[in-house]
């Protein structure tokens, strides 16, 4: 075959280069026609769009053009023509074909249209292949980058914080350890706990549960900083909103205190989400026509809003009232008790149709490094609540003096002695300052419009789950 440069289907399918030699190459969505012609679409991944192929059978030989069904890998020569038929501009008049790959159809899992998204989990290693999930993980790109550059605009230094630690003080009881130590054979010592000491870090070891400890550090001398990266909790929680192995984006700022961290939140929100409207058109388009008729109108909604700022407290007394006037909720509702998804999506959807901001949490629920307040029951704790998500964002002001974090942590049975160096930054130099974590799963559900994390994830982990 003549080796011609190749291009992408997605500028293939813009040019207007009539009459040119063309080569793409891609996989088989299908190929149907008569005895004469017959019609492949083609799709390469770089767009959700599908080129038509169109083949002489004389030309190429019946013979030949059997192996080249639904899930094989072709390259094709040919002239860039343009399109009979409506919708796209330009198609290929196949010149010569290579079959790089065939997919048999008696054993090709996606043959048939319209499989289940529960279906197409259990064969996460094509699912990308698909329309649906092409588009999910195009934007899952295009999100990433939307965020690095939402940070790099405004002069926050992008920093790496560590994924093995060997603190427990975030996620006592939900974190998975790292251990090179012989499972079979695990020696104890005289008071019958495992010596530690004999593994590799000489120490217990985890997966982190955040960056943000790390994260403060650096924002003490950084300034501003954000971390993104991979986070494991093994809360065994099988909800649409929880994963083992989830993404998680963590600015922290010096200087700020609880109203710049809101106001970064929802900004920061924001930008993503009008990022995802200009630079993903396409594939959200077609995500709110096979999923989610209100996609782009609640995508849009939110933009326009200003999220709503009320305490935790003044959000307890609307959810009572609506207690009182008949509402169910599966989980009880009074002042100190954690509000439950229900809750959140009740003040967000029902009740004020707006993204809410709830701060002023009781400091009993919410963490230890949280600033208190003078009231001696809330903490400085603002969570960014959204409609079909709940909980999207949780952050903090930060407790910058070093007593009443010391004592706080202690009151709280944390662990502090393995965070020495996280209490030196309020021994040396404190300042105010403030952070925030947003999962980026939970972005992702609300700009597909996807119901479950499994779907914007390419290959998720929850529990008994941990296949590809
Ligand atoms: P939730 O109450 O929903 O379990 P959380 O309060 O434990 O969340 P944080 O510790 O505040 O969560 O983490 C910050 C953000 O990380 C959350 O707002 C959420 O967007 C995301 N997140 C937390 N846990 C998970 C998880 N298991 N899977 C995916 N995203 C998560
Ligand atoms: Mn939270």
């Amino acid at each position: 075959m003549e080796t011609i440069t190749r291009s992408k289907i997605v500028d293939v399918l813009k040019s207007t280069a009539f009459g040119s030699t063309v080569n793409v190459k891609g996989w088989v969505r299908t190929r149907r026609g008569s005895k004469q012609v017959n019609f492949i679409a083609l799709n390469d991944g770089s767009t959700i769009n599908n080129i038509q192929i169109v083949v002489d059978i004389e030309k190429l030989g019946e013979e030949f053009l059997k192996p080249i069904t639904t899930g094989a890998c072709i390259s094709v020569n040919g002239t860039l023509v343009e399109s009979q038929g409506k919708g796209q501009s330009a198609e290929i008049q196949a010149k010569e074909i290579e079959i790089y790959g065939s997919a048999d159809p008696a054993t090709y899992p996606l043959q048939k249209k319209g499989h289940s998204l529960e279906f197409l989990r259990e064969i996460a290693h094509l699912r990308p292949r698909t329309n649906t999930f092409g588009a999910v993980f195009r934007i899952r790109h295009h999100m990433a980058i939307a965020i690095h550059q939402f940070f790099h605009e405004r002069g926050f230094f992008y920093f790496h914080t560590p994924i093995i630690t060997g603190s427990d003080c975030e996620g006592a009881g939900q974190m998975f350890q790292v251990t090179t130590m012989n499972l079979y054979d695990l020696k104890k010592n005289e008071e019958g706990s495992i010596d530690y000491k004999e593994d590799f870090f000489g120490k217990q070891a985890s997966l982190t549960v955040s960056g943000q400890l790390e994260g403060e550090l650096a924002a003490m001398a950084l300034g501003a900083i954000y971390t993104f990266g991979p986070t494991f909790r093994a809360e065994n929680s099988n909800t649409p909103r929880h994963l083992a192995e989830f993404w998680m984006i963590e600015p922290e700022v010096a200087f700020n205190e609880i109203e710049e961290n809101m106001q970064l939140a929802e900004d920061f929100i924001k930008y993503c989400i009008q990022w995802a409207l200009d630079n993903c058109k396409e594939d959200i388009e077609f995500l709110n026509n096979m999923f989610d008729k209100e996609l782009i109108e609640r995508l849009e909604f939110v933009l326009k809003q200003n999220f709503i700022r009320l305490t935790y407290t003044e959000g307890i007394r609307i959810l009572e009232d609506a207690v009182a006037k008949g509402r169910q909720f599966e989980f009880p509702i009074f002042w100190g008790a954690d509000l439950a998804s229900e809750h959140e999506r009740y003040l967000v959807e029902e009740h004020f149709k707006c993204p809410v901001i709830l701060t002023d949490y009781p400091k009993e629920i919410k963490s230890f490094y949280m600033k208190q307040n003078d009231d001696g029951k809330t903490v400085r704790a603002m969570d960014v609540l959204f409609p079909k998500i709940g909980e999207i964002i949780g952050g903090s002001q930060r407790e910058e003096d070093y007593d009443k974090l010391a004592r706080w942590a202690q009151e709280m049975g944390v662990p502090t002695k393995d965070i020495w160096w996280y209490l030196d930054t309020r021994r040396f130099g404190t300042a105010p300052h403030s952070g925030f974590g947003l999962g980026f799963e939970r972005l992702l559900l609300f700009v597909t419009g996807m119901a479950n994390i499994r779907d914007v994830i390419p290959f998720p982990r929850t529990p008994n789950n941990a296949e590809f």
